[in-house]
């Protein structure tokens, strides 16, 4: 589709590239239309201008090696019966289906699962998934998997082994969309030699501005791009100044104690332990310093300045982090957001293809 033929509902159309909201809905007092608390639920999008999201069905690691897709179809399904059924949003599989969508003004869920654990090594799982309508892996979590390293961990595999080589070539051949957030350097790169799809890191940041193992490094941002991919802003303070980073990291040691307590007193019960990591998540790995917009676009700024204006979108990993820009609080001040980019100097056309449409051609390079 070209460009002037795509005309969403407003002037701002809002995409973004990955929120962890399922995993707090599968609370059963958990209401999509209006969540107390929370980042994103239907009021909020539709004050925001949020009109499509992907939406991770992200499982703790702690679930491997034979828990985890269990969890990931219970999330499918929470997905199923708090959004689709309701009819808060519809799935969509390509951007024709999304069109549709964002024409019934209904909130286009692109879905995609994080990260490899999930299919305990099967490329039959992973084909599952693709015919239940996920389009998306991201590779790994905060753990290496048994084919593909974590920027995470302790490097195991150097990149992807042979089976993570199989996994990504089977990706491709289905058109299936290879998501390099949280995957080490090494890994990258692996992805980038054996396959020539363009790919994403639908919520990652520049090292070059916080030099966190977590963030792209130049050299990796200009690969992607180049090869017409996308990478999403991520929302994180902590992920987008080093400062925050120290500050949380030496919070995370009082986290590291009661961590290693619960991991001796509940071994074999993931649901425990999740739920354990997650409340200790919010409450530690949290710095001192208030960031604003500022900080994010500055982000936006350096991964345009190496790699263009076309590879830069949003990742903002709303509803998976624990604190956010000061002015950017959820999805409802989008608009904000767009004001400080136009700000900054970016044109209209600019800011547009910052909020959504640079990740909606993106997916449009997978349409069957
Ligand atoms: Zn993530």
């Amino acid at each position: 589709m070209k460009e002037q033929n795509h005309t969403p509902k407003h002037d701002l159309f809002v995409f973004d590239a990955h929120c962890d909201t399922v995993h707090d809905l599968v609370d059963p007092t958990s209401d999509f239309k209006k969540r107390t608390g929370g980042h994103l639920d239907l009021q909020r999008s539709q004050k925001g201008g949020l009109q499509a999201q992907i939406f991770a069905l992200y499982v703790n690691p702690i679930y491997a090696p034979h828990q985890a897709l269990k969890k990931a179809l219970i999330l499918y399904q929470t997905l199923e019966k708090k959004i689709f059924t309701p009819g808060y949003g519809t799935k969509v599989t390509c951007t024709t289906e999304m069109d549709h969508a964002l024409k019934n003004n209904i909130l286009a869920c692109w879905l995609s699962l994080e990260g490899g654990h999930i299919i305990e090594n099967s490329i039959d799982i992973l084909e599952l998934f693709r015919s239940l309508g996920i389009r998306c892996l991201t590779l790994t979590h905060s753990k290496n998997t048994d084919w593909a390293d974590s920027s995470g961990d302790s490097p195991r595999w150097d990149g992807l082994n042979t089976l993570g080589k199989r996994i990504v070539t089977r990706m491709q051949e289905t058109h299936m969309i290879i998501d390099v957030s949280h995957a080490s350097d090494k890994t990258v790169e692996s992805v980038l030699e054996v396959t020539h799809t363009p790919i994403m890191a639908s919520h990652s940041n520049a090292r070059a501005l916080c030099n966190i193992p977590r963030n792209l490094p130049d050299t990796l941002i200009k690969e992607i791009a180049q090869r017409h991919g996308y990478i999403g802003v991520n929302f994180f303070p902590v992920f987008l100044k080093k400062t925050i980073y120290d500050q949380a990291s030496r919070n995370v040691q009082q986290y590291e104690q009661q961590h290693q307590e619960i991991l001796r007193q509940k071994a074999g019960d993931p649901d425990f332990i999740s739920k354990a990591e997650s409340d200790l998540f919010q409450k530690y790995v949290i710095g001192n310093d208030p960031v604003d917009i500022t900080a994010l676009i500055d982000h936006i700024d350096h991964i345009i300045t190496i790699g263009g204006i076309d590879c830069v979108g949003l990742g903002s990993d709303f509803d998976g982090i624990n604190s956010t820009p000061t002015n950017l609080p959820d999805v409802s001040a989008y608009p904000t957001l767009a004001d400080e980019l136009t700000g900054r100097g970016y044109t209209t056309k600019e800011t547009q293809k910052i909020m959504g449409l640079n990740l909606y051609h993106f997916l449009k390079q997978f349409d069957p």
